[in-house]
């Protein structure tokens, strides 16, 4: 089963408009397990639209057509795909009263060219536009692809597509299997080096499937069994991720599509009844603004501090001046002074503190991306980790949170 989407429209081809109705229509198409194996993009134009048809029915059984259905003259799919399949265009009655109803309300005068919009190619279903004019079709052919044709504006290619379209595309093509995906997600190893760790697995996969996914920050797995039913297509994926636990799993800190790194630690400190505080420098609130967007996050979070300037850090946390003048303000010794001062002001089980430089200027000699986290632990002493990043002071700042968090749940 192999499907391909054509977006037809010059406006498109111009790059006037952006193509999202193949995205939409892709994503949708892979999630019900129907393999995409090429997008085309052709302007309002009957031969090239043709050319571009006989090349799309010669290789998939499935071409997708978006584009062209309305009352226009520049809308040619439903004549050029009638021709191509050598059959009528036929009226759909209930559009063409829908068609002729609007007409009489609004006192505009139907043209022959508004009626073409409630036409379709005859041997095929007509699938009904419940926020337009233009019917779509699906033409089920005995010897050559299928083809589906569907309005160009999205308003009226979604709905119909998810309503109209997709169940009689899985009748016709889904056998009855399950599939089933879970999303691993990793931090603090790039994608390059998680696919080289699994190589050989990606390289053989063919169920469960394993795709990675390269975020800012982070990288996922999203690995897909299909099984006649779904506890076995569950047991498929248990046994492939327990080959890249093997593998990586001390990168790997947790699972589902939404599930963040922040979710994943304050759950955690929750289930176990640990408190966290912490005292920022370089990213200014951003870690405690993390931790605050997990529901829950109170019972285990009181309050932080923010401790950008010197002086603050001395004032609010009493870091002695002392430590910052001799050692710096980005030194191990001050990430250790703010994280254990932090956590006794509160009185809490964890203390993260972050001193660095976020750029996009050095401090103290000290290039943008060095940063010092402090990690303080009720009965231990405090200790501290150097971290070496790059990229913009966003990014700077937001992988710092990151690396805090990881270290959190480490
Ligand atoms: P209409 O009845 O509105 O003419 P139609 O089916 O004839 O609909 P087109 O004329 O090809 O569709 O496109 C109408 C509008 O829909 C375009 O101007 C554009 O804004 C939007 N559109 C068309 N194709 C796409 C696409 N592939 N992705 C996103 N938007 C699109
Ligand atoms: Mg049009």
């Amino acid at each position: 089963m192999q499907a391909e989407i054509i977006a037809v429209g010059t406006e498109i081809l111009l790059g006037q408009v952006v193509d999202t109705n193949s995205a939409f229509v892709a994503r949708e198409l892979a999630e019900a397990g129907i393999e995409v194996y090429y997008h085309s993009l052709v302007g309002d134009n009957a031969d090239r639209l043709t050319a571009v048809l006989e090349q799309a029915r010669s290789r998939s059984d499935l071409v997708i057509i978006s584009g062209g259905l309305g009352p226009t003259k520049d809308d040619l799919t439903k004549q050029t795909v009638a021709q191509l399949l050598g059959v009528k265009l036929v009226e759909d009655e209930v559009a063409m009263a829908k068609i002729q109803h609007h007409f009489a309300v609004t006192g505009r005068k139907l043209t022959p060219n508004n009626r073409l919009q409630a036409l379709y190619p005859a041997g095929s279903q007509s699938l009904k536009n419940t926020t337009g004019m233009a019917v779509g079709a699906f033409y089920q052919s005995l010897n050559g692809a299928d083809m589906l044709l569907l309005p160009g504006p999205p308003s009226e290619l979604e709905p119909m597509f998810l309503k109209e379209a997709l169940p009689r595309l899985k009748r016709a093509y889904q056998r009855q299997e399950y599939l089933v995906s879970r999303v691993l997600r990793f931090f603090g190893i790039g994608e390059s080096q998680l696919v080289t760790e699994l190589n050989d697995l990606i390289a053989h996969q063919t169920n469960p499937t394993i795709a990675p996914y390269a975020k800012e920050t982070e990288v996922t797995l999203r690995l897909t069994a299909r099984a006649e039913d779904e506890v076995t297509g569950q047991h498929l994926l248990d046994n492939m991720i327990v080959t890249i636990k093997d593998r990586v799993g001390d990168y790997l800190y947790g699972y589902g599509d939404d599930n963040t790194l922040a979710q994943v630690v304050v759950n955690e400190l929750i289930a176990r009844h640990l408190t966290i505080t912490a005292a920022e420098s370089l990213t200014a609130g951003e870690f405690q603004s993390t931790l605050g967007d997990v529901p829950g996050v109170s019972a285990i979070f009181p309050g932080g501090f923010v401790t950008y300037a010197n002086e603050a850090k001395h004032v609010l946390l009493g870091v002695p001046e002392k430590t910052i003048d001799e050692q710096g303000v980005v030194s191990e010794a001050t990430a250790k002074e703010m994280a254990e001062r932090s956590r006794q002001k509160l009185d809490t089980d964890f203390a993260l503190s972050f001193t660095g430089v976020a750029g996009p200027d050095a401090l103290e000699g000290q290039p943008a991306g060095t940063v010092w986290i402090g990690l303080a632990q009720r009965g231990q002493a405090a200790q501290a980790q150097l971290i070496r990043l790059t990229g913009t002071r966003a990014k700077i700042r937001e992988r710092t949170v990151m690396t805090g968090l990881d270290w959190i749940r480490r």
